[in-house]
């Protein structure tokens, strides 16, 4: 018999949105299971080991605004899984922390899943209606019953999800979901023979050129020998996604190479990010899509809503879980 599960509130996603929803929903008393189709933890809070370097090859570092967000940072770097890295570096001095995560960026994500049920490696299928509440299928062949759910899939994905079930959500909802857009971008993780030309604090963004971005993962305090992480643009990324990926990755360590110093690569990896960073947001901190409709409750967070990066995710996931909260009977 495939095996199923039963919860209150079924998260889709084990990024920075589910888990900070998932926490503000467990500490409310829901039941709540996580589920992501990833190896680890984090979404696009991603970090790879290639032999002896480590490297963060998602995002890079993360700002602090909001007053409760500012006090989740306090909390992280007190449990060691958080720091300060930088706030200024050469040629763009302007005062405001940028944070790490400790050892890597996924560290945070590892720590706000400490008391959640997440299951990993496992992709939702599909998801339909069952009665009053929610029926998700899963790739494993197994079945998530849910009195509500919280999709925080890349937009477009969770367009496709809400697709499989056939669930129309209200006309503007849709328009507003479709609306949405990001860029994608290609990483390229090297290793290399010795220390960069990148100066303290190990990190470069580039207005021009098909390179945004160098992280020197050495210099970060991420990785134990020399090894860099390169972003290439996303206008660079759009035109060369599909490509060989290698070569591609080839032709960002060649444009990189005045940052590399005397430093030759040995290894690279490449990963591509198809859904990188969103371009266009939606005005909302998230989207409850069953309000006003006869829907089980049903919301959507992530990036696209609260902001454009890791501190919006928080805050959609937050924002998510308090819409859920307020729609239980
Ligand atoms: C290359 C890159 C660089 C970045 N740099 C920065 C930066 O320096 N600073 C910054 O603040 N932000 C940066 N960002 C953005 C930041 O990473 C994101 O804003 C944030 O991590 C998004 O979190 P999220 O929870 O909204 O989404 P995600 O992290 O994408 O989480 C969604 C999760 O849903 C899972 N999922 C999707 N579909 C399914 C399914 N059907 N079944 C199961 N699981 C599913 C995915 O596996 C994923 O783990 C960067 C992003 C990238 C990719």
């Amino acid at each position: 018999m495939p095996i199923s599960h039963n919860t209150d509130v079924l998260i889709i996603g084990a990024g920075l949105a589910g888990l900070s929803a998932a926490n503000d929903l467990r500490q409310a008393g829901r039941k709540v299971l996580v589920i992501d189709k990833g190896r680890g933890l984090g979404g696009r809070l991603a970090g790879r080991r290639i032999g002896d370097a480590t490297f963060d090859h998602g995002a890079q570092f993360f700002t602090a605004r909001e007053s409760r967000f500012k006090a989740a940072v306090e909390g992280w770097i007190k449990a060691g899984v958080a720091e300060e890295w930088y706030s200024s570096y050469p040629g763009q001095p302007n005062g405001h922390p940028r944070y790490r995560g400790v050892p890597t960026m996924t560290a945070v994500a590892k720590f706000l899943a400490t008391d959640i049920h997440v299951m990993r490696t496992t992709r939702v299928d599909s998801i339909g209606q069952q009665g009053n509440g929610w029926l998700a299928e899963l790739d494993n062949g197994e079945t998530v019953n849910a009195k509500a759910m919280l999709i925080t899939s890349p937009v477009p994905q969770t367009i496709d999800l809400l697709a499989t079930g056939n669930i129309t959500v209200p006309t503007d909802k849709q328009a507003r979901l479709n609306r949405i857009q990001y860029e994608s971008c290609i990483a390229v993780m090297a290793i290399l023979d010795g220390p960069t030309a990148i100066e303290s604090p190990g990190a470069i963004a580039l207005e021009d050129g098909p390179i945004a971005w160098i992280t020197d993962n050495l210099q970060k305090g991420v990785s134990k020998i020399p090894a860099v992480t390169i972003h290439a643009s996303g206008e660079f990324s759009a035109e060369h996604l599909s490509h060989d990926r290698m070569e591609i990755g080839q032709r960002l360590i060649d444009a990189a190479g005045v940052y590399l110093g005397d430093a030759k690569v040995t290894e690279y990896q490449v990963h591509g990010w198809r859904y990188s960073k969103p371009t266009i947001v939606d005005d909302a901190p998230c989207i409850l899509l069953s309000e006003a409709t006869d829907l089980p409750p049903l919301a959507v967070a992530g990036d696209a809503f609260a902001g454009p990066r890791f501190e919006g995710a928080v805050q959609s996931g937050w924002a998510a879980a308090k819409a859920l909260m307020n729609t239980s009977k």
